[in-house]
């Protein structure tokens, strides 16, 4: 089993949106957008697919006048596809995707999936399809319409059957949120999308700007914390800002 990361651009925003109660809140930050490619022997893997490639030129297009809201910086060749094609895959060609949450800048690649089986946490859909106020900017209904093949799942779901891929919920975020344990050969990890927006943030208990639930946060924090110590797992996180030092960039390096 490989595991891939593939950066695909990312945004620049107010250290709020981390930690409204940050000394340095008003300060920018530059998070990255991430998706995550595992190949295992029964079939590749997606977690998360990106943002849609529209945003590259005109985010309005897609976000409409909330694009405003967020600084999105992406290059050609930032999208699900182009990516994939470094590594001579076709979209087509992938079986499984399994997405954290339905938030634009993970989500934006679904249509180009057409064929996979799309894994969310069941309550996931009417959030993102019915999305309250608080998060309206945050959901493009395009980016999941097109999906034929959801699986609606309830909470722990172990994707071959071998322990080796299980995805487990980590609502709060959203209220469908979930998480992906990754076990490789050499080393466990945990893909937690936006269950963890910054590992120093998750270990002083401080919450984020943008969340459904504070509770349901802190629930999950517990809940992967206890997989991290059971599987000795390191965490993965999607809009890590130290990303340039830690995270092994797809398609030259990889996770093993
Ligand atoms: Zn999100």
């Amino acid at each position: 089993m490989k595991m891939y990361a593939f950066h695909c651009g990312g945004e620049k925003t107010l250290r709020s949106v981390f930690d409204p109660f940050d000394p340095d809140c008003g300060a920018t930050i530059h998070p990255p957008y991430f998706f995550y490619l595992i190949r295992h022997p029964e079939g590749d893997v997606l977690f998360d697919c990106g943002a849609h490639p529209a945003l590259i030129d005109d985010p309005r297009s897609r976000l409409g006048a909330a694009a405003d809201l967020y600084d999105i910086v992406m290059a050609p060749g930032d999208d699900v596809v182009t990516r994939l094609h470094s590594l001579d895959i076709e979209p087509e060609a992938i079986g499984h995707v399994v997405q954290s949450h339905l938030h634009y800048d993970h989500a934006g690649g679904l249509e180009f999936l057409a064929d996979a089986a799309v894994y969310v946490q069941k309550e996931e859909l009417p959030f993102a399809y019915w999305p309250p106020v608080y998060q309206r900017d945050v959901f493009v209904r395009e980016d999941f319409d097109s999906v034929r093949n959801w699986r609606a799942l309830r909470g722990d779901h172990d994707i071959f059957n071998d322990g080796r891929l299980l995805i487990f919920a980590t609502p709060g975020h959203t209220p469908g949120h979930q998480s992906l344990l990754v076990r490789l050969d050499s080393q466990a990890y945990i893909l937690t999308g936006d269950a963890v927006y910054d590992k120093e943030k998750m270990e002083h208990r401080c919450l984020p700007g943008l969340l459904w639930s504070p509770d349901a946060v802190i629930e999950s924090w517990e809940r992967i914390e206890e997989l991290q110590r059971r599987y000795d797992a390191k965490l993965i996180v999607t809009h890590d800002l130290h990303w340039e030092s830690e995270i092994r960039l797809a398609p030259e390096q990889w996770y093993e």
